[in-house]
C-alpha cells in the first residue's frame, strides 16, 4: 500500500504534509529529493523505471507536487507549471479552439485578463466580462454553442468579490461549459471548488501555496480523468512545466499552508475591522466583514475569509499612492500570499494592463496581502501610514 492510499481519508493538514510523498525508497529521506535531472537510464529500449523518460514529460519531484495538489484539492489529476499564467494558457489551449468563447470575471487578475485580451484573442478566442456575483448576468453572457468555459476568481483580485461556486457550476453545466475556478486567493484549505461542482482548479502557486515569495509556479487540478489526460498531454506538448527545484519549494510551502492560512485570516480580519472604522477610509473590501456584499456566500462556501484586503481612501489616487509609499512593515510590491505583508496600488501596478477596459479598477484603491507578522505591529504600521 502506498502512502497515498494510506492517507486517502486523511484530513487536509495531513494530506498537505504527506500526499504524494512516500519516504524515498532508496534512502528513506522523509521529504522528496530535488531530482535535478533531465533524462533517465532505460533498462533496454523502452524499459522505463517508474515511467520516467524525460523531465518535461515527468519528473519525480514534480510528480510528488502534482499528486499532493490533486489530493489537497480533492481532485484526481494535478499538474504543475512554470507559472500560474502558463497553467492558464495550457488549460485554455486544451479546451478551446479558434471561434470559442469564455465568460471571464469583471474583476480578474490583470495578467489573466491580458492573456485573454491581448494574446488568446489573436488566436480567435472570444471573451465577455461578467459580474460573477450575479449568476443571471453570467448566464446572459454565455454564447450558446460557443462558450466553453466560465472563469471565476473567488474571492476576486483586487476587489474581493465573492461568487457562488455551486450556483455558477449550475449555469456552466446547463450551458455545456466548464466551470474554471482560480482558487489562488482562497487556497484549498479555505475553499474546495471541485466539491462545489467546479470542473477545473487553477492556481498561481507563487502565492499562498508557495507562501514565502521565493518561487513562481502554477497548477491545474481536475476530477475528470479524461480531461486530466488531455491536459497532461498538452502540458508535455506545450512544455511550460515546473522545474524540480520550483516544484520542491511549492511542496515545502504546502506543508505549512493550513497554519499559515489560519494566521493570515485572523490578521486580515483585524486589519479589515480597523480600516472600516478609520475616518480616511471610504470603503473596505473583505468578505469577513458582516456587511460585505460577499459575506453570506463566503461564509457558506469558505472555511475562512483569507488574507487579502483592499480598501479605498478619501483623497483619491494621489493619497492612495502616498499611503503605499508610507508603510514600513508592509512592503510596497506586487504579488501576494507570502508570510510577509505587502501593499500595492492595483491601478498603477498589478492591474495597470486593465486600464481603459471593463476591468479597470478604482484609482483610490489599495490592496493588502496581510502576512503572518504580529498583528499589533501590522496595525501600527498601517494606521501610521494613513495618518
Ligand atoms: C498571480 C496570479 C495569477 C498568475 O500567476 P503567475 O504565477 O503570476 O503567473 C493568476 N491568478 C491570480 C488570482 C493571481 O493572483
Amino acid at each position: 500500500m502506498s502512502a497515498s492510499d494510506a492517507h486517502a481519508n486523511a484530513a487536509f493538514e495531513t494530506l498537505a504534509i504527506h500526499a504524494g510523498q512516500d519516504p524515498d525508497p532508496l534512502t528513506g529521506a522523509v521529504v522528496p529529493p530535488i531530482y535535478q535531472v533531465s533524462t533517465y537510464k532505460q533498462d533496454g529500449v523502452g524499459g522505463l523505471r517508474g515511467g520516467y523518460e524525460y523531465s518535461r514529460s515527468a519528473n519525480p519531484t514534480r510528480k510528488a507536487l502534482e499528486d499532493c495538489l490533486a489530493a489537497i484539492e480533492g481532485g484526481r489529476v494535478g499538474l504543475a507549471f512554470a507559472s500560474g499564467l502558463a497553467a492558464e494558457d495550457c488549460l485554455l489551449r486544451t479546451v478551446c479552439v479558434p471561434g470559442d468563447h469564455v465568460v471571464i470575471p469583471a474583476d480578474a487578475y490583470g495578467g489573466t485578463f491580458r492573456l485573454f485580451s491581448k494574446v488568446l484573442s489573436r488566436w480567435g478566442l472570444g471573451w465577455t466580462a461578467a459580474n460573477m456575483a450575479d449568476p443571471a448576468a453570467v448566464r446572459a453572457a454565455v454564447v450558446p454553442g460557443k462558450t466553453k468555459a466560465i472563469w471565476v476568481e473567488t474571492p476576486s483580485n483586487p476587489l474581493l468579490g465573492v461568487a457562488d461556486i455551486a450556483a455558477l457550476a449550475g449555469v456552466a453545466h446547463e450551458t455545456g461549459s466548464l466551470l474554471v475556478v482560480d482558487n489562488t486567493f482562497a487556497t484549498p484549505y479555505l475553499q474546495q471548488p471541485l466539491a462545489l461542482g467546479a470542473d477545473v482548479i487553477v492556481h498561481s502557486t507563487t502565492k499562498y501555496m508557495g507562501g514565502h515569495s521565493d518561487v513562481v509556479g502554477g497548477a491545474l487540478v481536475v476530477s475528470d480523468e479524461e480531461l486530466g489526460a488531455e491536459l497532461t498531454y498538452h502540458q508535455n506538448a506545450m512544455g511550460a512545466v515546473a522545474g524540480p527545484f520550483d516544484a520542491w519549494l511549492v511542496l515545502r510551502g504546502i506543508k505549512t499552508l493550513a497554519v499559515r492560512m489560519d494566521r493570515h485570516c485572523s490578521n486580515a480580519q483585524r486589519i479589515a475591522e480597523a480600516l472600516a472604522a478609520h475616518p480616511k477610509v471610504t470603503a473596505v473590501h473583505y468578505p469577513g466583514l458582516p456587511d460585505d456584499p460577499g459575506h453570506e456566500v463566503a461564509a457558506k462556501q469558505m472555511a475562512g475569509f483569507g488574507g487579502m484586503v483592499s480598501f479605498r481612501v478619501a483623497g483619491g489616487e494621489q493619497e492612495a499612492v502616498d499611503v503605499c509609499g508610507r508603510t514600513e512593515l508592509f512592503i510596497l510590491g506586487e504579488s501576494l500570499g507570502g508570510v510577509e505583508s505587502l501593499i500595492e496600488h492595483p491601478g498603477r501596478m498589478t492591474h495597470a494592463s486593465a486600464a481603459g477596459s471593463p476591468l479597470e479598477v478604482p484609482d483610490d484603491l489599495i490592496r493588502l496581502s496581510v502576512g503572518i507578522e504580529s498583528i499589533d505591529d501590522l496595525l501600527a504600521d498601517l494606521l501610521r501610514a494613513l495618518g
